[in-house]
């Protein structure tokens, strides 16, 4: 019998583990394992976080990604075009078709700067390699001032990185003797700082020790770079600097594809990850519609089950791994203190007391990433 033919679409935190799983638990006579991804490298994003705020270089947030592949992966540059599932084919920008068995989408999220207008040419951020880079320069010129970090939509991934932020920024104001020209404004769009109470409770208290200003509910529908206005469904906030995480959606294959919803979340089963009704296709990371964090975490242990489903199936044996909510993730606080988030879809999490080791910890695993989490190694 001819290995049956796994595809994987997306080189990010999820794709790269679930083909490298994939390959080392599979002989090749049992599958053949191809990782389609339209980006070359591979981008270690919560590092941008750092960027923007002269903490991290960008050369130490990308590697070629065939270098983190497992020689068996047959790793193929050009990006999907189309998911044509009942066919059970993908189509690529470059015109090849990608027959399959079984298919693994984990083509992430994409930054949606066209659905609030002004935002391109009146706010910076840091959830690309170029905004960081951008906001970096901004930061560098800054002399004080009112400074607006805010939320341009929900679901985004990282929902800590915008807190995180916020406190790198008072230290980093702090570091500069700007401080005490400088008002730092928090926004967010619900009643509390942060989706999760006990995270919010953690944040609200440091935001307030640190004099930082919350503005809840604020909901941005537009901005004017001239006159440097925020438009928030609440009221107006005018700014010198504004930082806002932009609206967010799903990849544009899936949206042209019709696999997802309006935004591009794809309907994924919470435990098994198969997409809803679809024989052998998986979702992982930021592109399921499962209303939990979109986070690199999230992903790593999602790759894992998945792994073991299609390894089950393949060998005929009934599959057991199931997700159970499972994301884990480092709450930056600045001044060398940090807490750990560790939950699932059935414990909420209960941030422990702030510590310079969590803080380690994280400065350890931005470094370590490139050989525990794509390799599979932890
Ligand atoms: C500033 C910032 C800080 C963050 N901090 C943290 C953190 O501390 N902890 C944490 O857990 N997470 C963090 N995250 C979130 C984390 O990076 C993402 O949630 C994670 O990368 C999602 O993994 P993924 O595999 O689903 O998607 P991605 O890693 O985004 O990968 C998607 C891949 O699919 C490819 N792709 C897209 N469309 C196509 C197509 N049509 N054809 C082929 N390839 C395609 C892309 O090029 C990319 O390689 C942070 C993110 C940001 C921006």
């Amino acid at each position: 019998m001819s290995p049956c033919r796994i595809l994987i679409v997306g080189g990010g935190v999820g794709g790269t583990l679930v083909a490298n799983l994939l390959a080392r638990r599979l002989k090749p006579e049992e599958a053949q394992v191809t990782l389609l991804s339209q980006d070359a490298e591979h981008h270690y994003q919560p590092g941008w976080l750092y960027v923007a705020v002269d903490d991290m270089e960008e050369t130490d947030l990308r590697r070629p990604e065939k270098a983190l592949l497992e020689q068996e992966v047959f790793f193929i540059h050009d990006a999907a075009e189309r998911f044509d599932l009942e066919r059970r084919r993908v189509w690529t920008r470059s015109g090849e078709v990608l027959p399959y068995d079984w298919l693994v989408i984990a083509t992430g999220s994409q930054l949606d700067l066209e659905r609030i207008p002004g935002l391109q040419e009146g706010a910076h951020h840091f959830y690309s390699l170029v905004g960081a880079r951008n906001l970096q320069y901004a930061l560098r010129a800054f002399r004080g001032g009112r400074v607006v970090i805010g939320i341009g939509g929900m679901p985004f991934k990282c929902p800590v990185a915008p807190l995180e932020f916020t406190f790198l920024l008072d230290v980093y104001l702090r570091r500069r003797g700007l401080r005490g020209q400088t008002e730092l404004v928090y926004t967010f769009p619900i009643g509390r700082c942060f989706p999760i109470e006990s995270v919010a409770e953690l944040a609200q208290r440091h935001l307030d020790e640190r004099g930082i200003r919350t503005e809840l509910f604020f909901d941005i529908e537009g901005i004017d770079p001239e006159r440097r206005v925020i438009f928030g469904m609440s009221g107006d906030l005018a700014y010198d600097l504004a930082v806002i995480i932009p609206p967010h959606r799903g990849a544009e294959a899936v949206l042209r594809s019709g696999i997802g919803d309006d935004e591009g979340w794809i309907p994924t089963d919470r435990y098994t990850l198969q997409l809803e009704g679809v024989e052998g296709v998986w979702v992982i990371g930021d592109a399921t519609n499962i209303p939990i964090s979109k986070a690199g975490s999230t992903a790593h242990y999602q790759a894992r089950v998945v792994a073991d489903r299609i390894v089950a199936q393949i060998r005929g044996q009934e599959p057991t791994a199931r997700y159970d909510g499972h994301v884990q993730c480092f709450l930056e606080l600045g001044d060398g203190k940090a807490t750990l988030l560790d939950f699932d879809y059935e414990h909420p999490p209960e941030p422990p007391r702030p510590t310079r080791f969590y803080h380690l910890a994280k400065k350890l695993f931005n470094r370590a990433y490139w050989y525990l989490i794509p390799t599979g190694r932890v």
